[in-house]
């Protein structure tokens, strides 16, 4: 790789369509998770900086709700198209700054594109209805109309996904977006904005800002000129947020944390099974709402299961997400070290054996051994709170109906795993994991046009499928008697 290709750019605000330093000079480090180094800055927004970005987003909405669906279209396939060409470049900042291997980061920085260009096209399909009259000279239309200024907030594990979504959301149904992208990862979302602003998006539309993500939210949120909030994170900032949005009555989408169950039953095709899950599971080293987290497998095949996990495990080549053949990064920062830690420890303090990894690698980055624990407690720590890291708990279950219990027991409800060749455990399954998506005999595959989303304490709302366009719209039923 060139060394064009790897440096790395300092990060401003965009405002207006233009890319500005913060208005008091202020800056945040940036550092690469692989080495610990401090790689640039990214501008911290005041809040003068905010009231300008707030002032552009009402500006952006006035002209962009005007804007035929068509021509919104066709801005969007046009980033598309600039966000094609410059993937390369993009994802090498993404790995510097998030740590994945570079192969993923590829992958995430053009599944964007697909995104884009699939919500750009149902942009134009967001019909409304003429609902027959009780009154033959009435005519009753019902219309949908862009909910206003959106203010998103993202975090840094998907820095590119996470915005494309709320981005695509917002522009396709005529709302302008005004993100708070994350400080740990700035670069890629900022690309990102980049080419929506070089496709020719109207000043305004989109807005970034970076800074302290709880001094922004609590600033942009009972904003009156923000109408609508998004937000990707955990459960506890989920919950203060969409309480802080409720006390405003203002919109929102909560895409919060996870704890995704993955029933193995004595049925599935084994090998198959580790082969999807356990790539799915170290996926950007398991940081990851999505990840697959507690392995409930049947007690005939359970022992084969662990040594084939355990054995994919070690088959992992950890290290700089920008070497050839690394499969498995750093951690996104040291916090995320010492809670993989305690998670380990407190599992085995609680009867878990460790099979394989549980340990920090080396002492220069946030590297941590992809872990297999098993015969897992329900007590322990990993089976109840999201582990959010490169950790599989795997314990056996008797009958499918113990293992939908165990895995409704949470309180979260995002995503779940299945393993079966059986159309009884199937029917089972379907009708009773409560969760927003249930992936059976494959890992996830959330292309953009299946409803993404959670329920219970992994939030509400859709950021894929028809629904993640009904959630920037109001409806409005107009009805003539002429
Ligand atoms: P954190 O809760 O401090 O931050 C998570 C994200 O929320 C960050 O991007 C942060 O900038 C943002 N955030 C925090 N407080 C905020 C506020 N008041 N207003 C607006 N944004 C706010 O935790 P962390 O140490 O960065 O991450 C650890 C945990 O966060 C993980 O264990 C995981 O549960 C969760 N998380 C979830 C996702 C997801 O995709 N659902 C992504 C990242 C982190």
């Amino acid at each position: 790789m060139s060394q064009a290709e790897t440096s790395y750019p300092s990060i401003q605000l965009l405002i207006a369509n233009q890319w500005r330093d913060a208005t008091d000079g202020r800056s945040i480090d940036v550092r690469n998770p692989a080495t610990g180094q401090v790689i640039g800055q990214v501008a911290h927004a005041s809040r003068a900086d905010l009231d300008l970005a707030l002032a552009a987003a009402q500006k952006g909405f006035d002209a962009w709700r005007r804007t035929p669906a068509q021509e919104r279209a066709a801005v969007m396939r046009r980033a598309a198209g600039l966000l094609r060409e410059r993937a390369d470049r993009i994802a090498a900042l993404l790995t510097q700054e998030q740590g994945k291997p570079l192969a993923e980061a590829r992958v995430e920085t053009l599944s964007a594109v697909g995104i884009i260009e699939w919500f750009a096209e149902e942009g134009c399909r967001v019909y409304g209805r003429i609902v027959p009259s009780r009154n033959i000279a009435a005519q009753q239309q019902v219309l949908k109309e862009p909910v206003g200024p959106v203010a998103a907030f993202t975090p840094w594990n998907f820095p590119i996904n996470q915005v494309v979504r709320k981005l695509c959301g917002a522009l396709s149904t005529g709302c302008s977006i005004l993100v708070k992208a994350p400080e740990e990862t700035p670069a890629s979302p900022a690309e990102l904005v980049r080419a929506f602003v070089d496709a020719g998006v109207p000043e305004g539309v989109v807005g970034l800002v970076f800074g302290d993500p709880a001094e922004i939210s609590s600033y942009l949120i009972p904003h009156p000129v923000i109408r609508k909030i998004t937000f990707t994170g955990s459960t506890v900032v989920g919950k203060q947020l969409a309480a802080l949005a409720g006390a405003h009555m203002k919109r929102a989408t909560m895409e919060l944390g996870g704890h995704a169950p993955v029933i193995v039953a004595e049925d599935a095709d084994v090998a198959q099974a580790v082969k999807a899950i356990g790539s799915a599971k170290f996926r950007n080293a398991g940081q990851v709402c999505i990840s697959p987290t507690r392995f409930l497998v049947q007690r005939s095949i359970k022992e084969t299961f662990t040594r084939e996990l355990v054995r994919h495990a070690e088959g992992l080549k950890v290290g700089n997400g920008l070497e050839a053949g690394t499969t498995l990064g750093p951690l996104a920062n040291p916090r995320r070290l010492d809670a993989m830690q305690k998670v380990v420890e407190n599992a085995v303090a609680a009867g878990a054996t460790l099979a394989t990894g549980g340990k920090r690698l080396g002492e220069t980055g946030n590297f941590f051994a992809p872990t297999v624990l098993d015969d897992v407690p329900l007590a322990a720590s990993v089976f109840n709170e999201e582990p959010f890291g490169p950790v599989a708990a795997v314990r056996a279950f008797d009958d499918i109906e113990d293992a939908i219990a165990e895995a409704n027991r949470l309180p979260f409800g995002l995503a779940a795993y299945a393993f079966t060749t059986s159309l009884r455990n199937l029917r089972l399954l379907s009708q009773g994991v409560e969760v927003g998506m249930l992936w059976v005999n494959q890992p996830a595959a959330p292309w953009p046009e299946l409803p993404f989303g959670g329920i219970k304490d992994s939030g509400y709302g859709s950021e894929g499928g028809p629904e993640a366009l009904e959630a920037y719209l109001n409806t409005k039923v107009v009805s003539v008697l002429s």
